[in-house]
C-alpha cells in the first residue's frame, strides 16, 4: 500500500512538473495553459474558466478578497509549489485535519494550533456537516 502511495505521489509530482513552469522562484510553479490544454484536450479558454490562474490578463486577486488569506501551514507544507494562495469560503475557519485556525481573512499571520481548543475543531466539523446536508 505504501509503495502504491509513493508511486502515486511521484506520478502526481511528475505530471505537475510537466504542465507547469517555474516562477517567480525556482520552488514555485505556475500552470501553463498551453501545456494543460495539450494534456486535457480542452481549449485554454475553457480551462481558464475553471482555473483563474490561467486567465490572461491575470485576475486581480485582491478583488476577490480585500486581504490575502493565510492557509493551514501543514497543508501548505505538503504542496510542492510552496504556500498556496487560497480563497476560503467565509464559513471555513479551521483546518479540521491538522487542527489549525486558518481564518478569517483579517488575520495577517499563521493561526494558532487548536489542540487545546478541540471544541472549536468539533464546531467546524459540525458546521461543515450541516452545510453538506442542508446546503
Ligand atoms: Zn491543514
Amino acid at each position: 500500500m505504501r509503495d502504491a502511495e509513493t508511486l502515486q505521489v511521484g506520478a502526481t509530482r511528475e505530471l505537475w512538473r510537466q504542465v507547469t513552469r517555474p516562477g517567480p522562484t525556482p520552488s514555485r510553479r505556475h500552470p501553463n495553459a498551453r501545456l494543460l490544454s495539450a494534456l486535457t484536450g480542452r481549449p485554454p479558454g475553457h480551462l481558464a474558466g475553471a482555473l483563474l490562474e490561467l486567465r490572461d490578463p491575470s485576475p486581480v486577486w485582491e478583488a476577490f478578497r480585500h486581504n490575502p488569506q493565510i492557509g493551514c501551514r501543514r497543508c501548505d507544507a505538503r504542496h510542492p509549489g510552496g504556500p498556496v494562495f487560497r480563497i476560503f469560503p467565509h464559513h471555513r475557519y479551521v483546518c479540521t485535519r491538522h487542527r489549525y485556525w486558518i481564518g478569517s481573512s483579517d488575520i495577517n499571520r499563521p493561526g494558532p494550533f487548536l489542540d487545546d481548543f478541540l471544541e472549536i475543531v468539533k464546531a467546524q466539523r459540525r458546521h461543515l456537516r450541516l452545510l453538506r446536508r442542508h446546503g
